[in-house]
């Protein structure tokens, strides 16, 4: 391929998308150079305006252009044409989508737990969440009643907000989970009591998925302790699950069982499109159970992974109507660099699949926002916190990683553009809230050498 063409064909050439309301623009918004600069100003209520963009805030059936204010760290106001004079700082995303912050309702953010003899490859939040649009993330499972503590206190430190699972396996995401004499309801119902504002529910993963079952290695063991402590503390259970033959003279381990009969309304199944959950039958069609269970308020949510998200279970089943009722990465240090990498690319996997994108912010918004208890987040509605995402839609050639070896090609992207955190900017690196320098007031301490030494 001659030169010019490959440059015309990568993301460098990219152009955003129209959109609904009408917009079309043959080069990526960031590159256009009309953008007006920032305005600074010492008076007005609101502290922040973002001004034309494309909100789309899917808990508030808006999805059109509109202003968004911010004051004290809440949203304000979301409308048409919100004057200007009213704020101190008014920021063009005119071209861009504006939305709620992202809510990854499943990653990995305790580092001292020891998985498979190996220490557990978790990330950092704070590296991993505001550069993707992400405000809100769920560690799920790393800790249990034991060691919430620990994760507690990294929470703590951490500038996105860290919610979690607790694993029903005291010492939380550790050979512990093998062993049914660690899950101890009462002591997971007491921690989650104890952490009302952090600990959303419970969650079991990755139990028992090769050896015979025995007398203490029964099928349901995890599940049934899981589901125990859940309805004694009335929160929602997350499970990690493994279909199984019958063995050792117990019955087969059965996905109906699981999403139809042992679990509640608002329970949870991550990685539903893994390559080992009976997703799409030998007809291509959608295992009906699933339809059944979504109907029934159980929900599907992505938990992407390393290893749990197949395109010929996910295509299949998106075109057939059956899409994961929240989005998320479980990212850990072993998917950064794929094929998860990061939130918004996992949500541009189903834009490209032909989810609508209101349909995947509603995914990544308010549905996990009510999947984990906390409706207050996952809006733009006036009075809530202003978690903010501000992101572009690009058009070009781009090819999207499963976990089993398998490219999606496609011609959309998602690209985070700017994200604010209670109010404040917490990602910016296209610098929209920036002044150019040289419009900084000269009475601004940017002028002052603070040494004090000129020569
Ligand atoms: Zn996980």
């Amino acid at each position: 391929m001659e030169r010019r063409k490959f440059i015309r064909n990568t993301l460098a050439g990219g152009t955003l998308l129209g959109s609904a309301a009408g917009m079309t623009i043959s080069s990526p918004a960031l590159a256009q150079g009309i953008r007006q600069d920032i305005i600074v100003q010492e008076k007005g209520k609101y502290d922040i305006l973002l001004k034309g963009g494309h909100v789309i805030d899917p808990a508030n059936n808006i999805d059109s252009i509109m202003d968004v204010a911010v004051a004290e760290g809440k949203i304000a106001r979301v409308r048409k044409n919100i004057s200007a004079k009213d704020s101190k700082k008014i920021i063009d995303v005119s071209g861009l989508y504006v939305s709620p912050g992202f809510i990854d309702s499943h990653i990995h953010a305790y580092y001292n737990v020891k998985f498979n003899g190996k220490l557990n490859a978790c990330i950092i939040p704070d590296n991993h969440s505001f550069n993707s649009g992400v405000t809100t993330v769920v560690d799920a499972g790393s800790t249990g009643a034991h060691n919430f503590g620990g994760l507690k206190q990294l929470i703590d430190k951490t500038r996105v907000r860290t919610l979690a699972f607790i694993n029903i396996a005291a010492p939380g995401m550790t050979e512990a989970e093998q062993d049914p004499r660690t899950y101890d309801v009462n002591l997971a119902v007491d921690t989650a009591k104890r952490y009302p504002d952090h600990i959303v529910g419970f969650k079991v993963a990755h139990y028992w998925t090769t050896q015979p079952y025995d007398d203490l290695h029964t099928p349901w063991a995890n599940v049934d302790a899981v589901m125990e402590a859940g309805r004694k503390a009335d929160l929602p259970c997350m499970f990690d699950w493994y279909p199984r033959p019958a063995s050792g003279g117990y019955p087969m381990r059965s996905y109906r069982e699981l999403i139809l009969e042992k679990s509640r309304p608002g329970d949870i199944h991550t990685h539903h499109y893994a390559i080992h959950i009976p997703v799409i039958g030998k007809d291509g069609k959608v295992n009906p159970d699933a339809f059944k269970a979504q109907e029934r308020g159980f929900i599907f949510d992505t938990g992407h992974g390393a290893g749990s998200f197949v395109w010929r279970n996910a295509v299949p089943a998106v075109e057939q109507g059956f899409i994961s009722d929240t989005i998320s990465t479980d990212l850990h240090r072993g998917n950064t660099n794929g094929p998860v990498i990061d939130m918004i690319n996992v949500m541009s996997k189903y834009l490209c699949m032909g989810v609508p994108l209101e349909g995947v912010i509603r995914r990544s918004t308010i549905n996990p926002a009510r999947a984990i208890n906390h409706p207050e987040l996952g809006s733009l509605s006036r009075g809530s916190i202003a978690d903010i995402a501000v992101f572009e839609q690009l058009k070009g050639n781009f090819t999207y990683l499963d976990t089993s070896g398998g490219g999606f090609r496609s011609d959309k992207k998602l690209q985070s553009i700017m994200t604010l955190f209670s109010g404040n900017v917490g990602f910016d690196p296209y610098g929209l809230s920036y002044p150019a320098w040289e419009n900084i007031p000269k009475d601004s301490r940017y002028w002052v050498n603070p040494s004090g030494q000129y020569f």
